[in-house]
This record gives C-alpha cells, structure tokens and sequence, in this order.
C-alpha cells in the first residue's frame, strides 16, 4: 500500500479486510510502499515519513496484528531495489508501456508523470511480491493488468534461467470497487472518501453530499439503487438493512434524504470501534515494529536475491 496518509473506507473493505482474513492461516508480509510513492511524486516527499506512520498506524487500528503478519517499509528492503534491477534486465519496455495504467495515469496525471521510474511501476509490484516469495497477492480489479505482466516476467525469468521465481495469483476483494462520495472508485486522489479518523459528525455531513441516482429527483419517485454510491455504502455499513432500503428506494416510499441519515448512523457504527482503537494506538511505537518488521523481510529478501543472483551469474 502507498503511504498516502490517512486510510479510507475503501481500504478498510477493499484490502485490509482481507489482509486479516489472510493473516488467521498463512505467512502474510504488508508493506509501505514509499518507493512507489516517488514514482508519481518525487518531487513531494515532505510529508513521506508521516505519512507512513499514519497508514501503519491505519492498519493497526483495523486490526492488522504485527505479531501475525510482517509490517514493513519497501525502502528499508535494499533487495527489492537490487532484484528490480536485475529484473529490469529482461523486461521489454514495449510490455510495460502497454499496461493500461501507464496511459490512463499520463491522460489524468499529466505527460510529467512519464518517467523512467514510473514506467517500471508495475515491474517494481510484481519485485515486491516475488522477493518474499509472494504466492498470493491481494489486489483491486485495477491492478490485474499490473500483475499479469509481473506473471509474464515471472515466467521470462524461469524459462531463460531455470525454475526460481514463484508466479503469484491475484485473489479480489469481495468489495474491489467502493465508490466515492461522487460515485467514482473511493481514492484521496478524487477527494471522494470517507476517512477512517473521520469523527462522526463529519462522516454525517459527508454522506449528505454524496450523489445519488440522478433520476430520482422528488422524494416519492421511484429510484434505482444498483446506480446509487449511497446503496453500495449500504452493503458494507450493514448488509441486513440492504432489501429494506431496495424497495424503498424502487417503490419510492423511501427519500433520499433519510436513505442518507440511516447510512450516516450504521456507517458510524461500523467506524466507530476502528475510531476508537486509532485514539488507543497514538503512543505505540510504530518505528519499532517496522524495524522489526524489517529485519524478518530483509532475511526473506535476502535468500531469494542470492538464488537470483546465483541463477544469472551476477
Ligand atoms: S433512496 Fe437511497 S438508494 Fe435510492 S437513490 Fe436515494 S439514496 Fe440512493
């Protein structure tokens, strides 16, 4: 995950739900990406380090257990910087610049965002999980393509050198897509999302800004939930309220506006316990367990670096 500061209810339901369910049966690594972060925002590194304490101190508040799981920051693992050079050896620039990221990102980011680094964006996910050994990987429907190539690669490297590296699978959130406050996919970059430390009165007023289905314009029109972001939120606050709120909405007995209130309080609720546990974790020592979590992945790191190494004859 990127250290983009505060974490969102798109986190919480797209992966970190998962992470935990992961965690209860395997061997599970977690890592800040910062170096992934300076692909798209070198010049911006002011508020890096803080922002990495608050994404770890995010998943510690949703229940990621650094005594279940390996929690570490990418940068403070040379090894994924050295595995991607050596990989970067074999990788067509071609397979990289068809990812369809790569252009989707330049057409919102800008031509600026065109760089060497950014380029090698994918390349870098797919280090990131081979170096631990990474069979399983957590992703969003966004990032299939990216792990696709990191497949592709995978396979290159086995096929040209001998059998080494693992090809991860892809396992999708049951909720990849939350939406926004205006319907688009929930990301701080839209500034569409609901934050985790959102106190509640300000998750109140955020969900009465949110769109709704635009042809239900009067309170007693009948409306159409499987458009409505306000039904999706419905589904994770509290699926047992999801037929009620449906025919409400079909038949118009329901408005928008109390659709909206009974969102705001189980939203709340569900929130709440998170909230509280963000407030206990502020004096945990978050730079201890990464660098607890840091010497476990350097050792993993470390021993696949040395049978690439030795595969390649470097
Ligand atoms: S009643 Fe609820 S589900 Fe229906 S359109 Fe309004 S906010 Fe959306």
């Amino acid at each position: 995950m990127r250290p983009t500061g505060r974490l969102h209810l798109g986190h919480l339901v797209g992966a970190l739900s998962q992470w935990i369910a992961f965690a209860r049966d395997n061997e599970t690594f977690y890592e800040v990406a910062d170096l992934h972060a300076l692909t798209t925002s070198y010049e911006r590194t002011t508020d890096l380090a803080a922002n990495v304490r608050e994404v770890v101190l995010g998943w510690l508040a949703t229940g990621v257990d650094p005594t279940r799981s390996t929690l570490y920051v990418q940068s403070h693992v040379p090894q994924i910087s050295e595995l991607h050079l050596l990989l970067s050896m074999l990788v067509p620039v071609a397979w990289l610049q068809r990812v369809p990221t790569f252009k989707d990102q330049i057409n919102a980011l800008g031509p600026e965002i065109a760089t060497y680094g950014f380029l090698g964006y994918p390349l870098l996910q797919l280090v990131d999980v081979a170096v631990m050994r990474g069979d399983t990987v957590p992703v969003g429907k966004d990032q299939l393509s990216h792990l696709e190539l990191g497949r592709e690669v995978v396979r290159r490297f086995n096929n040209t050198y001998g059998r080494v590296l693992i090809e991860p699978q892809a396992t999708l959130s049951q909720f990849p897509d939350v939406p926004g406050l205006d319907g688009r996919k929930m990301s701080k970059s839209y500034g569409n999302t609901i934050d985790l430390a959102d106190d509640a009165a300000t998750t109140t007023k955020k969900v009465r800004t949110m769109v709704t289905d635009p042809l239900k314009i009067r309170r007693h029109d009948p409306g159409r939930p499987e458009v409505c972001p306000v039904y999706a939120l419905h589904h994770i606050a509290d699926p047992a309220l999801v037929p009620m709120v449906a025919e409400g909405c079909r038949s118009g007995a329901l408005g928008c506006v109390d659709c909206k209130g009974q969102l705001a309080e189980r939203l709340n609720a569900y929130l709440q316990p998170v909230r509280e546990r963000r407030t206990e974790l502020e004096a945990i020592d978050v730079d201890g367990i990464l660098a607890d979590g840091a010497q476990r992945a350097r050792e993993v790191a470390s021993a696949t670096l040395a049978d690439v190494k030795r595969a390649m004859r470097v």
